[in-house]
């Protein structure tokens, strides 16, 4: 089905020098780029995208244990994690692109990559041009650098896209 998705090269990817690189790594999946906002994000747009709910919150401190580090609560971990993405997000200039392709959301998480650079596979963006991890990040008490936001399913995407572009997906 042709389906549409978010993505954001976060500040880290625009910086590196990255943009062209990784949406030339999606057209060549099949996915063409339908619009493109070049912008530094205001608060309260990032605080929707990232939202402190609890699931998700439980979702990021999960990951941080699975990196290696002992915390006393996955949520509380995730919360802080939220916090210090949401100070990174709207830190400087950010590309955010509508892509539109056949299984959008599923053809650009595989080819984004694993959250964590360090053991996302080769062959992904994360996994060949990010060079962060999990483990360094918390410890540095930052969210993991890892280039890319991709919607991670069709309800994601579609709540994404309205919070971004002020449209809905049909
Ligand atoms: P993804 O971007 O792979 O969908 P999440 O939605 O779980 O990952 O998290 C949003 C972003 O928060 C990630 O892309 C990453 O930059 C950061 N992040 C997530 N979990 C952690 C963590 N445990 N420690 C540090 N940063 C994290
Ligand atoms: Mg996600």
């Amino acid at each position: 089905m042709v389906e549409r998705t978010l993505i954001i090269i976060k500040p880290d990817g625009v910086a590196g020098g990255f943009t062209s690189e990784i949406i030339k790594r999606y057209e060549a999946v099949g996915l063409k780029v339908v619009k493109r906002k070049d912008m530094t994000a205001p608060n309260d747009l990032v605080e929707k995208h990232y939202p402190m709910d609890p699931q998700y919150l439980r979702s990021i401190g999960e990951k941080t244990i699975a990196a290696g580090q002992q915390v006393k609560s996955a949520e509380d971990q995730g919360r802080k994690v939220v916090s210090w993405l949401r100070k990174f997000i709207t830190s400087g200039p950010i590309v955010v692109l509508l892509l539109e392709g056949e299984d959008a959301v599923l053809v650009a998480r595989k080819i984004t990559g694993f959250t964590d650079p360090t053991t996302a596979e080769k062959g992904t963006i994360r996994g060949d041009l990010g060079t962060d991890s999990i483990l360094q990040a918390n410890q540095e008490g930052r969210p993991v650098y890892n280039l890319i936001h991709a919607s991670g399913s069709p309800e994601e995407a579609e709540k994404e896209i309205k919070l971004w572009f002020g449209l809905k997906i049909q």
